[in-house]
C-alpha cells in the first residue's frame, strides 16, 4: 500500500526527488537539522531554500511520519521505551538508555567518560528468522523500515537524550533490510547527526551475504551476532534460519569481516537450560572463537509467556560457562546484566533482548577504544 506522505528522512526517496526536480542535493541536510531542532515545523520557516525546494516538500514530504505512541519510564529512569507507531498503522519499539560511565569501576579504577545514551532501533516490523525464543519471530514478518522510519527513532529519541550510540537490535534482522538500514547508517553518520561509525552496531543472526556485503559498503561498523549456540545443530534447533548459513561458512566471514574491520566481534549467547548451557558446549564455543577477537556476552533467557518453551539456566551454570570461556580460552565474557525489567513487559523482541544489552553494547565501544579494561 502506497502512503502520501514520504518521510524527508527517508534518504533514497528525498534524493531521488530532488535530483528529478533538479535541486542540490546539499539542502537536504541543511533540511534535516532544521527539523531536528524544530519537530512541528512548516516548510517555508527553512530559511533559503530554493523555492522548488518548498514546493517539493509541500507536495511529497512530512517532517515525520511516525509518532510517538508512548514512552515508557524504567522505575529508575534510566531506560525510556518509545512506543512508535509508523504511518501503515504498525508499531515499533526503540529504547533510550541513559548511561554515566562514572559511575561503574573496571580494575578497581573510576571509569572514563560522563553521562551517554543508547538508542535501540529497529528495522523490521515483525521478523522472518523465526528463533523461536524471539518475541517478534513469533510476529512473523510483516514489513521493513524504510530509512526514512528508522532514522526518525533517532529523531524522536534525540528529543528526549542526546544520543551518543546507536544499535540495531530492535524488532528484525537489519541485514534482511539492507539498503534502508545501510542509507539509514550512512545518515547516521553525517551532517547534521554526525555520530562516529564505532558508536553503531548491527546485531545479525548471521546472514553471511550481507555480513560480506556489510564488510565493503561500512567496514567501521561494530559488528554483533547472535551465535547462542557453538554447533549447527543446536543454532538450527533454537534459530530454524541459521540452516541456511552453515556456522563453518558464516565464522569465515566473521573473521574476513574481522580483518576489514580490524574490531572485535560481539557474540551474544542466550543461556537456554539444558540446550546449551552445558560445560562441553563452553568448550566448544571457546574452540569455535579461538581464531576470533571477539567478546562474548552470555544472556541469561528470560521466560515470556506463552513462548517459554526454554527454561532460565541455572545462575552457577552461567558463571561455570563464563569461567570455562574466561579461564581456558582467555575470551573477554560478560554476563548480561538486568535493568529496565519493569518497562520490557509490552511487546517484541526487546522484551528480550532489550534494554539490558545496551550496557554490554556501552562495554563493548569501550573496549574498541581501549578506554577500559574488562576484568
Ligand atoms: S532474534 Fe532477531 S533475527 Fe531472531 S526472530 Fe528475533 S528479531 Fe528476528
Amino acid at each position: 500500500m502506497a502512503f502520501k506522505w514520504k518521510s524527508v528522512f527517508d534518504v533514497s526517496a528525498i534524493k531521488s526527488d530532488f535530483e528529478v526536480a533538479g535541486l542540490n542535493p546539499n539542502f537536504i541536510p541543511q533540511i534535516w537539522k532544521h527539523v531536528l531542532k524544530n519537530p512541528d515545523c512548516r516548510w517555508d520557516d527553512i530559511p533559503s531554500l530554493p523555492s522548488a525546494a518548498y514546493h517539493l516538500l509541500d507536495s511529497k514530504f512530512k517532517p515525520s511520519t511516525s509518532t510517538v505512541h508512548a514512552a515508557i519510564d524504567s522505575s529508575d529512569l534510566v531506560t525510556t521505551k518509545l512506543l512508535i507507531k509508523l504511518q501503515n498503522g504498525e508499531f515499533v519499539e526503540a529504547v533510550v538508555m541513559r548511561y554515566d560511565t562514572r559511575l561503574g569501576k573496571y580494575d578497581g579504577k573510576p571509569r572514563l567518560g560522563g553521562p551517554r545514551s543508547t538508542l535501540c532501533v529497529s528495522s523490521q516490523v515483525g521478523c522472518k528468522m523465526g528463533c523461536n525464543f524471539c518475541a517478534t519471530g513469533s510476529m512473523g514478518f510483516k514489513s521493513n523500515l524504510t530509512s526514512g522510519e528508522i532514522l526518525e527513532q533517532l529523531v524522536h529519541a534525540s528529543r528526549i537524550s542526546a544520543i551518543r550510540n546507536v544499535v540495531f537490535m530492535g524488532m528484525g534482522e537489519p541485514l534482511n533490510n539492507y539498503s534502508a538500514v545501510v542509507d539509514a547508517i550512512r545518515a547516521m553518520t553525517a551532517f547534521p547527526f554526525q555520530l562516529s561509525p564505532k558508536k553503531i552496531t548491527l546485531s545479525t543472526v548471521g546472514i553471511i551475504h550481507g555480513i560480506n556485503k556489510l564488510q565493503k559498503d561500512m567496514p567501521n561498523l561494530n559488528l554483533a551476532v547472535s551465535l547462542h549456540a557453538p554447533v549447527q545443530e543446536i543454532r538450527c534447533q533454537i534459530m530454524p534460519a541459521a540452516r541456511a548459513f552453515p556456522l563453518e561458512r558464516l565464522m569465515n566471514a566473521l573473521r574476513e569481516y574481522q580483518t576489514t574491520s580490524q574490531q572485535k566481534i560481539l557474540i551474544e549467547y542466550i543461556m537456554l537450560d539444558a540446550v546449551n548451557d552445558e560445560e562441553q558446549h563452553a568448550h566448544q564455543l571457546g574452540k569455535l572463537l579461538e581464531t576470533l577477537q571477539s567478546v562474548v556476552n552470555l544472556i541469561p533467557f528470560n521466560p515470556i509467556g506463552s513462548l517459554s518453551c526454554y527454561s532460565t539456566s541455572d545462575g552457577q551454570k552461567v558463571i561455570k560457562f563464563q569461567k570455562i570461556l574466561r579461564g581456558t580460552y582467555n575470551i573477554r565474557t560478560t554476563i548480561r546484566k538486568q535493568m529496565g525489567q519493569d518497562i520490557s513487559g509490552a511487546c517484541g523482541q526487546l522484551v528480550i533482548k532489550k534494554p539490558d544489552i545496551l550496557t554490554d553494547i556501552e562495554d563493548l565501544q569501550e573496549i574498541e577504544q581501549n578506554k577500559i579494561v574488562l576484568l
